[in-house]
């Protein structure tokens, strides 16, 4: 029996590693947050050009109950820390015929629109509504943290899954309910956030609308970077320590438990090890020249990848008071755009885009008068379209921009005052992203629960996984539910051999 401290490393400072570093904190395991980058946060950095502050990712806030657990674990209050702003509406839909639609927590609102699309589906929608919290209740409030590792925890949750008709996709579900396609690709696209194809999702990842109806659509004041550098300040004062520019170059073995991680040459041993960084990049980087490396590594790349985003952040020398803080523009096909994003081999022509202007909730991000935004372009993963992004990210960029411009924000490119790109081949580099795919591994139900890379390893006996890679997946709430699920298990073992 060992009365010394218990340490942890948490390899990697995205949401995942974040929360899952103050979950072990906050129970006293001595833990350190090793990054690569020279800034918290993973997909969540921040960039400041010229007076104006860039989220590069997340942006739609949800579930802030799981947020604010991480702070209550120590007896505090997330809202001492960051402040959280309602978003209304939650998003704005366009498409290209000139319909929009505002999506919002208001019944009356949402019954009203949906009827002037068409009268059928107001009673459909409530269908649905009690379809997805029905669907909420089994796949995040119940199967969210648990933890998989045993194909006889899947066999448990089977009658759930059954129920929920699983095997169905999002928006095939969505049609049983739905008449109007505007609506269908409305309460489908959601799952797109989290790297799922809606016709090939299961339908348990309609969930997300009913965890946006009960919990909010939020924005952090200062944006997503304030609410990573809350949690980091949490972190901080229950003691725990964030090393930034520390690249880990290995995770060393003895037998099959991890005693050591090394960066800059340097070795750091720990009594358990997490990561938070890409799954492949763990396994076949971290654990090269290793026999479970080496066999996790090829059982990886056989998997399905989530498409990739093209993202441009730019700020302009006005405001734009016409736009919503969030706003779909669907492109003009929708099935087919989707299918040549998940299944082409090479950037599609068209496109829809997500516009993200937080300055219409937050007038702190750009310098007065003027307004930031960002918008992402989903786009297929370099796995399957090796596109050269030097060359295409410029020209697409150029469209997208023109695109905004006739449509969205007149008088664009001469208001322009910054502008910069982040493409498929920079996931792939600074994040060290399987493919450059924006969410990990893809969010089928042949690859979720036990049938996703598992929270601890099944070999390295002390190695664990937190993030999108893991379960349940990607997203916020996904990846802070992956935390909650890992720090259960390390802690449960920390505690056995104290
Ligand atoms: C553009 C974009 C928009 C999104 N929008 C939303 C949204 O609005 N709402 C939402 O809920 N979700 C959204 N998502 C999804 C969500 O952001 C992610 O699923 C989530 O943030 C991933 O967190 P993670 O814990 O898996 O870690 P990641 O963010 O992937 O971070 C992993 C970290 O590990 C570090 N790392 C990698 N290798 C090493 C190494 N060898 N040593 C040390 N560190 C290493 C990386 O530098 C990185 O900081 C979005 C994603 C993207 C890309």
């Amino acid at each position: 029996m060992s009365s010394s401290p218990k340490t942890a490393v948490v390899i990697g400072s995205g949401f995942g590693g974040i929360a899952l570093a103050i979950r072990l904190q906050s129970a006293g395991i001595s833990t350190t947050i090793l990054e690569a980058r020279d800034k918290p946060g993973g997909r969540a950095y921040v960039y400041e050009d010229s007076g104006f502050t860039f989220d590069a990712g997340p942006t739609v806030i949800t579930d802030p109950v799981s947020l604010e657990q991480l702070f209550s674990l120590s007896g505090r209050k997330l809202s001492d820390y960051v402040d959280l702003l309602p978003v209304a509406p939650f998003y704005r839909l366009c498409w290209e015929d000139g319909t929009h639609f505002d999506y919002a927590d208001d019944q009356e609102e949402l019954d009203r629109q949906i009827f002037a699309l068409n009268p059928d589906d107001v009673a459909g929608y409530r269908e649905f509504l009690k379809f997805s919290q029905a669907a909420f209740d089994q796949g995040y409030v119940k199967l969210g943290s648990t933890v998989f590792l045993s194909f006889r925890s899947m066999v448990q949750a089977g009658p759930q899954l059954l129920r929920l008709q699983a095997w169905k996709s999002v928006y095939s579900t969505v049609s049983r309910f739905i008449e109007d396609e505007h609506l269908r690709q409305l309460f489908s696209f959601h799952c797109l956030l989290v790297g799922g194809n809606p016709f090939e999702t299961s339908s348990i990842y309609t969930l997300i609308h009913a965890l946006e109806r009960h919990g909010g659509v939020w924005f952090p004041r200062g944006g997503t970077g304030a609410l990573v550098r809350a949690m980091l300040q949490l972190f901080k004062e229950l003691g725990g320590t964030l090393k930034l520019n520390s690249p880990v170059e290995r995770i060393e073995l003895k037998g099959n438990r991890a005693v050591a991680v090394w960066t800059g040459g340097v070795q750091l041993p720990f009594d358990q090890v997490a990561s938070n960084a890409d799954v492949v990049h763990t396994y076949r980087n971290l654990l090269a020249g290793e026999a479970r490396g080496i066999q996790e590594t090829q059982r990886l790349q056989s998997k399905r990848f989530s498409m990739s985003l093209f993202v441009i952040h730019f700020g302009l020398k006005k405001e734009q008071p016409q736009l919503r803080h969030h706003v779909v523009c669907f492109g003009a096909g929708y099935r087919d755009l989707i299918h040549d994003i998940f299944h082409g081999h090479e950037l599609p022509e068209d496109f829809s885009l997500y516009l993200h202007s937080p300055s219409v909730t937050d007038a702190s991000l750009a310098p007065p008068g003027c307004s930031a935004h960002c918008v992402l372009a989903p786009v297929p993963h370099l796995g399957h379209a090796p596109v050269d992004w030097a060359v295409e990210g410029p020209k697409l960029r150029d469209r997208i921009l023109a695109y905004l411009e006739e449509r969205y924000i007149p008088g664009l490119r001469s208001d322009l005052l910054t502008c910069r790109i982040f493409t498929p081949a920079d996931f792939r580099d600074e994040l060290a992203a399987e493919h450059g795919s924006a969410f990990s591994l893809e969010p089928v139900l042949t690859q979720s629960a036990w049938f996703r890379p598992h929270n601890r390893d099944s070999v390295i006996s002390n190695l664990y996984i937190v993030g999108a890679g893991t379960h349940p997946g990607a997203g916020i709430p996904g990846v802070v539910g992956s935390a909650k699920a890992t720090a259960g298990l390390m802690l449960e073992t920390l505690t056995e051999t104290q």
